[in-house]
């Protein structure tokens, strides 16, 4: 039987690092649905494309190969066959790409992408902002990881080494935009396990996640 768990969550939730682990934990693939959101904002960025141009940020969405690996150890992905792993983590990706994705088209390419990958799958973690409410409702479990806004951008600014302030404002944008965007917001789902990293830590949520899911 096939094992899909859920992960989604504001960034700087924990969920990358969660995730991951979880999946290497279970022997699982793992993906990361906000690099190929990420992808597809590296690809309008780089043919020059205006952000509020969603007929053109469509057509670059399905004009554009992405390549995403699965391994929990290594994470990968390519646009084009260019690998960009790099490049999705800069600012001005970062800074671009809840307008990107709030384009339904877009949306609707990449839920169709990650439903394939996830079918491929015989088990598989899945992060995201959507994971748990519209692209795999029927996950075997759904977790949902919420922080401190202030704990948030602590972590993403000593992932980046940027400054705290900087960062705590982009993620404050990031998720005002990404939950009040009328195409498949961040939202909770009903059967989700809420778990708050800023005071379980990391650790602490990986091994709660490890014995829902040993029974
Ligand atoms: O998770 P990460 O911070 O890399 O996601 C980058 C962006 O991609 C988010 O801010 C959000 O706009 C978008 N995203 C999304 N749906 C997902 C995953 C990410 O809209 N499932």
């Amino acid at each position: 039987r096939q094992l899909v768990v859920a992960v989604d969550g504001p960034s700087g939730s924990g969920k990358s690092t969660i995730s991951r682990r979880v999946a290497q934990a279970l022997n699982a693939r793992y993906l990361d649905t906000g690099a190929m959101y990420r992808a597809v904002t590296y690809a309008v960025l780089r043919d020059g494309v205006d952000l509020r141009d969603a007929v053109k940020i469509a057509a670059v969405a399905e004009g554009v190969h992405l390549t995403i690996g699965t391994d929990p150890a290594a994470p990968h992905i390519a646009v084009d066959g260019v690998p960009v792993d790099r490049e999705i983590r800069g600012a001005e990706v970062t800074g671009a790409v809840s307008a990107v994705s709030a384009v339904p088209a877009v949306r609707a390419l990449l839920v169709a992408q990650q439903r394939q990958i996830i079918a491929e799958a015989e088990r598989i973690v899945v992060e995201g902002r959507d994971i748990g409410t519209v692209v795999a409702p029927d996950a075997d479990l759904k977790v949902y990881l919420t922080a401190d806004a202030a704990e948030r951008a602590r972590r993403r600014s000593s992932e980046n080494a940027t400054n705290q302030a900087a960062t705590a404002a982009d993620l404050a944008r990031r998720d005002r935009l990404d939950s009040t965007r009328a195409a498949d917001p961040l939202r909770q789902a009903e059967d989700a396990v809420v778990l708050d990293t800023t005071t379980l830590g990391i650790d602490e949520v990986v091994q709660r996640l490890q014995h829902m899911l040993d029974k």
